[in-house]
């Protein structure tokens, strides 16, 4: 089965992937991890995809599709997209690599991604998630897991979170139509504990 999971920035997408990805073995595609690791490498597509990231709008499709179609590699079983597709086109580009069968919908609301969102800090070193609200640090500013510094992702600040939100509503959120309209997609809120929203969605793959 392929798995997508759609929702605004901050529902939790990458928290609930690495459950799932535990849980049930999928093979876990960010492609905001993968531009996010470009970035740093400073490769030809790092140096593209950074300013659209830090200024929270999209990297254009084909980018995204040929990033997505070289990490496919052919094979059309057992993925979980997380932050992909982000447009109408991006899923159109998609039903051609491979069939899409389940789409968990993330909700949320604004007020809320802002809150989670500007509380975020990452782990330069692991990429492990905090946040100073619901899930702080041991220590403040160090990584639980591998004692990395923790830093906030640039497009984590208010202002680009709220651009973030607005391109979210623009661009991804006909996304929900389009699967609702195909049969496949599924709510969940976004609101409940990780811990909830994960019992939630292993209950709908366990059908
Ligand atoms: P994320 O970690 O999913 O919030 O992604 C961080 C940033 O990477 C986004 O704000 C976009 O600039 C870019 N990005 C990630 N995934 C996509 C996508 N599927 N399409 C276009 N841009 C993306």
């Amino acid at each position: 089965m392929n798995l997508v999971l759609l929702g605004p920035p901050g529902a939790g997408k990458g928290t609930l992937a690495a459950r799932l990805v535990e849980a049930f073995g999928f093979v876990h595609l960010s492609t905001g991890d993968i531009l996010r690791e470009e970035v740093k490498k400073g490769s030809e597509l790092g140096k593209l995809a950074k300013g659209y990231m830090e200024r929270g709008e999209l990297v254009p499709d084909e980018v995204i599709l040929g990033m997505v179609r070289e990490r496919v590699d052919g094979e059309t079983d057992g993925f979980l997209f997380d932050g992909f597709p982000r447009t109408i086109a991006q899923a159109e580009g998609l039903e051609e690599i491979l069939p899409v069968h389940l789409v968990i919908y993330l909700e949320l609301p604004e007020e809320e991604v802002v809150r989670r969102l500007s509380a975020r800090r990452v782990c330069k070193n692991c990429g492990a998630n905090y946040n100073l609200i619901t899930q702080p640090p041991k220590a403040p500013g160090v990584c639980d897991r591998c004692g990395g510094e923790l830093y906030q992702r640039p497009d984590d600040r208010e202002d680009v979170i709220r651009n973030r939100f607005r391109v979210y509503l623009e661009q991804s959120a006909p996304l929900i139509d389009y699967y609702e309209g195909k049969g496949i997609l599924r709510r969940v809120d976004a609101s409940l504990s990780p811990d909830e929203v994960f019992h939630r969605v292993a209950e709908v793959l366990r059908g």
